[in-house]
């Protein structure tokens, strides 16, 4: 058996990831490169694996950077099962639709596939059920759920004939989380390829609500712009989750506008809400007779028309919009507009890539380049960090320690700086446990171990 490490090795994104045994090849994931140009630019670089050895592919979840190269497959030849949950086809079909929108109304240069090649990959689905084991060949395949994302999942594959297991993280959930069920602890492998997102930090208690209410009061005071730029799967929803609460409970006036302008995030949120199955237990029983995502003053811009109204509108509001990094879609126009202004508070509430103007914002540039548009900033910046979907060192050491049997770690999906902290900690905590730090194109032999 082995494990080679086609992305998201030394970086956070392009997870993909491809498992042989003796006549099975397994890929796990097949994300975009985002970020930084030179990633980027690994998009169009086809994996160096023989692709006559794939069998199936295993999706962990619908993020862009671990799905987003899926339609290349149909490109490579590739017509052979990819196995994922029904929320992550939903989810997916919206990411990669959109993706491929995104590359085609950029610059030729930067299309990877086609509205076409995203039809035909989701022909090529499987969906499967959490903790139900399937075969692929060689091995016994078993889904559980991540707690990360609606639908995420992480992944065990078992060798059958000497009984190894190795589990794929995906991206764990910062549990518990207010919308999802709380992430499903893995019991038995012996080779443990994890996410290091957060691998140096411990996420402060679950703030976001209180410092929500502080920012929201002081706009409503000084009649000021808040400006949220969001992720449209899960953020946006949890965030028109608080809005709901803060309305219902009178720390938030009724009157106070949330433009949700994304419509990528309005899709997002229909497809939450038809899979209650998956949310976590208060929620459950909240939509029982409410809706948790609607409340007075909501404003849906589904057009873009709607979206370029907002600029109009005087007074309080509340602007949540993709995409999440500030690296493209309608967040970038309402930042030209309001960022000049004192009276605006940028709210981060997710993960900032290097590379991406989100990130040179929160690092403090006084002045950016949008689009040939010179800012200087003079909005107040605030960054809410307990939002983050993403488990923090202390969560991910408790993941690796309910393993038994566990032999490797192979830190991924982080930067250098979080996956090296993350290192110390394993050699300090789980002792004996043998840690890689993989690069692109490393490949391990787990049969010799
Ligand atoms: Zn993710």
């Amino acid at each position: 058996m082995k494990l080679k490490f086609l992305g998201a090795a030394k970086t956070v994104t392009g997870s993909n990831f491809f498992l042989t045994g003796d006549n099975t090849g397994i890929m796990v994931d097949f994300g975009m490169f985002q970020g930084k140009p030179e990633e980027v630019g690994l998009n169009n670089v086809k994996p160096n694996i023989d692709f006559n050895k794939l069998s199936a592919v295993l999706l962990t979840h619908a993020h862009l950077d671990h799905c987003g190269r899926l339609p290349l497959l149909v490109h490579y030849g590739f017509n052979g099962p990819i196995f994922m949950t029904e929320a992550t086809k939903a989810l997916a079909e919206l990411v990669l639709h959109d993706a491929a929108k995104i590359a085609k109304e950029a610059e030729a240069k930067s299309v990877l596939y086609t509205d076409e090649d995203v039809e035909v990959i989701l022909k090529q689905v499987s969906l499967v059920e959490y903790d139900k084991p399937f075969d692929v060949g060689d091995f016994s395949i078993t889904f559980v759920d991540a707690g990360h994302i609606l639908g995420s999942a992480s992944v065990i594959a078992e060798e059958r004939k000497t009984n190894k297991r190795v589990v794929f993280s995906g991206d764990l959930g910062n549990t518990p989380e207010p919308l999802l069920s709380p992430t499903h602890f893995v019991h038995k492998a012996h080779v443990a390829v994890v996410e290091s997102t957060y691998g140096d930090e411990t996420h402060g208690p679950r703030e976001e609500v209180g410092d929500l209410v502080k920012i929201i009061k002081k706009a409503e005071m000084s009649r000021g712009t808040v400006l949220i730029p969001s992720f449209s799967i899960e953020r946006a929803q949890e965030l028109l989750y608080i809005f709901d609460q803060l309305k219902k409970e009178g720390k938030m006036d009724n009157k106070t506008p949330v433009f949700l302008d994304s419509p990528m995030a309005i899709k997002a949120t229909m497809i939450f809400k038809d899979f209650p199955v998956l949310f976590s237990k208060r929620l459950k029983d909240q939509v029982k007779t409410d809706d948790p995502f609607d409340f007075p003053g909501l404003v849906v811009c589904d057009t873009i028309e709607k979206s370029k109204q907002v600029k109009n509108y005087e007074g309080v509001k509340v602007i949540v919009a993709g995409s999440g990094m500030m690296s493209g879609g309608r967040i970038i126009h309402h930042a030209i507009n309001y960022l000049g202004d004192p009276n605006t508070q940028l709210v981060i509430v997710g993960y900032q890539a290097e590379g991406t103007l989100g990130r040179e914002i929160l690092d403090g540039k006084s002045s950016v380049n949008i689009w040939g548009n010179w800012i200087n900033i003079k909005a107040e910046i605030l960054e809410i960090k307990t939002m983050s979907a993403h488990a923090d060192q202390g969560q991910v050491i408790s993941w690796l320690k309910k393993i038994e049997g566990l032999e490797e770690a192979a830190l991924v999906h982080g930067e250098e700086l979080p996956r090296l902290v993350l290192s110390e900690k394993i050699h300090m905590e789980l002792q004996g446990v043998k840690v890689v730090l993989p690069v692109v194109n490393q490949e391990i032999d787990l049969s010799v171990q």
